[in-house]
């Protein structure tokens, strides 16, 4: 009607701010099926002890091959998830499936001390139905609390920070593990993280990469005292293996980026596991 009433005139921003609405409309038309379609999937990227290079566990992230768009980035959907009541049914897929595949792996590798860690949201952390979630989840497929591990972000923590205390020390005191994700990207600082039950904190690839003097000496005093706290300390996106030792000097005990591999599906984890670890080299 603008442009008619204008002649030639044109508005730059709405019709992409008007595709973006339809677009953002149709994806969430087309996740709200993708369960049942069995278009999403669960992913496994290792993370590596640094010490010895080894297995320790897996980071589970989703995967969502579009039937038209192709492989559509979690950085994608998972906001639209979160904003509809989509993460719900999203968060429990990815619950289930990555601890049936732990089940899977270790009854066919025979017991090996792995642990595989699960991306929480916010709407999950909130809702009174994750603890309960989560136990059952364990009890129906049989799998020792310790071997799960929850990943949250400082910010999810900060969005009702007394609710999340309570939640996170229920799961904690049923043995779940509970890792701080994305640490170096926010505000707080570990001192006043520590509130909050974690045993694990996972650095930013932000925080590890920049070599700077600076942050060399951020990062060692930020491992310092994550040690102190009896915490473990996982480094994303390390790109070298100088960075690795490096890393593994200043007393970080984990390493998980594309250097260690990159998340790989439930398959291959289990040819993986079984190509690291014959039954012979086990303790
Ligand atoms: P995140 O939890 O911090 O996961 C790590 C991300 O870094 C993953 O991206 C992983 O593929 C990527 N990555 C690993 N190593 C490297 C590296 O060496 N270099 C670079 N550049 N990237 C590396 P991905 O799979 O695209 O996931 C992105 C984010 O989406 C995750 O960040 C997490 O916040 C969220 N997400 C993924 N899966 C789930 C899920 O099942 N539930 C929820 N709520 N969020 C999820
Ligand atoms: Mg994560
Ligand atoms: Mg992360
Ligand atoms: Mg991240």
């Amino acid at each position: 009607r603008a442009k008619r009433a204008g002649g030639n005139r044109v508005e730059p921003f709405q019709p992409a701010f008007r595709d973006f609405g339809t677009d953002r409309l149709q994806l969430e038309t087309d996740l709200r099926r993708a369960i049942e379609r069995k278009e999403l999937s669960m992913v496994y990227q290792p993370i590596a002890r640094l010490e010895d290079v080894e297995v320790a566990g897996f980071e589970a992230l989703m995967r969502w091959e579009h039937p038209k768009r192709g492989n559509i980035p979690p950085s994608e959907f998972i906001p639209i998830a979160e904003a509809s009541d989509l993460i719900g049914p999203l968060g429990m897929f990815a619950l289930e499936q990555a601890t049936n595949d732990l089940m899977s792996w270790q009854h066919q590798t025979g017991e090996l001390p792995i642990f595989v860690s699960i991306n929480l949201s916010s709407v999950q952390l909130l809702n009174n139905e994750l603890y309960d979630d989560v136990r059952s989840v364990l009890a129906k497929t049989h799998c020792q609390p310790s071997r799960l591990k929850l990943e949250l972000t400082e910010s999810m923590v900060m969005e009702n920070p007394e609710q999340a205390r309570l939640v996170l020390q229920k799961l904690k005191e049923a043995g779940i593990g509970l890792a701080l994700d994305d640490f170096g990207t926010g505000y707080s600082s570990l001192a006043y993280l520590t509130r909050f039950p974690f045993d694990t904190i996972k650095l930013d690839k932000a925080l590890v990469r920049d070599s700077s003097d600076k942050k060399a000496t951020v990062l060692r005093s930020v491992i310092a005292m994550a040690r102190e706290l009896d915490m473990k300390v996982v480094a994303e996106g390390i790109e070298s293996n100088e960075d690795a030792i490096e890393l593994a000097k200043m007393g970080c005990n984990y390493g998980q980026s594309y250097l260690f591999g990159p998340p790989i599906p439930s398959e291959s984890v289990l040819r993986l596991l079984r190509d690291r670890f014959p039954l012979t080299k086990r303790a």
